[in-house]
């Protein structure tokens, strides 16, 4: 974990952020590149790098708070809905190293699509996804 980051100085007060939620552990504010009108992200006031490296009880007290978050910021924008997605490492495009959900406003004609238009998909025989999954279990 890093000491300090371009967000644990928006935390401290250091950069100024449109503030929309602060609890004890967690800190929400108003994305400065939005994507839509309300583009928020949240984020643990501790600067872990990625979700990977993010203990069990601050997760659950940052994803304790993500529901209520995400309704006001559709509430607030009259949003149809909201992408709520985290870029996790550099390959998946984090470019700020302090883990953060993306809070994005959807609406009905915007155009943008869901995540998997990202992705162009790829096909697993049964064998693989066993192996896959094995893995995966394996690795927890
Ligand atoms: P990432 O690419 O790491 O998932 O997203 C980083 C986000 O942080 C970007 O959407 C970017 O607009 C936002 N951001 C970068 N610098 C600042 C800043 O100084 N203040 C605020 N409020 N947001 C920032």
């Amino acid at each position: 974990m890093s000491d300090e980051t371009l967000f644990t100085r928006i935390v401290d007060g250091e950069i100024p952020s449109y503030t929309v939620y602060e609890d004890e552990t967690t800190y929400a504010f108003l994305d400065a590149n939005p994507l839509a009108p309300g583009h928020t992200l949240v984020i643990p006031k501790e600067p872990y790098e990625r979700l990977n490296e993010m203990p069990g009880d601050v997760a659950a007290d940052v994803f304790g708070v993500l529901p209520e978050i995400t309704a006001a910021v559709e509430a607030a924008v009259d949003a149809d809905a909201t992408t709520v997605a985290v870029n996790n490492g550099p390959a998946a495009g984090q470019e700020v190293p302090h883990v953060h959900w993306h809070i994005i406003p959807r609406f009905e004609d915007d155009g943008v699509g869901p995540i998997h238009a990202l992705f162009e998909g790829v096909d697993l025989d049964e064998d693989e996804m066993k192996a896959v999954a094995e893995a995966i279990r394996d690795n927890r």
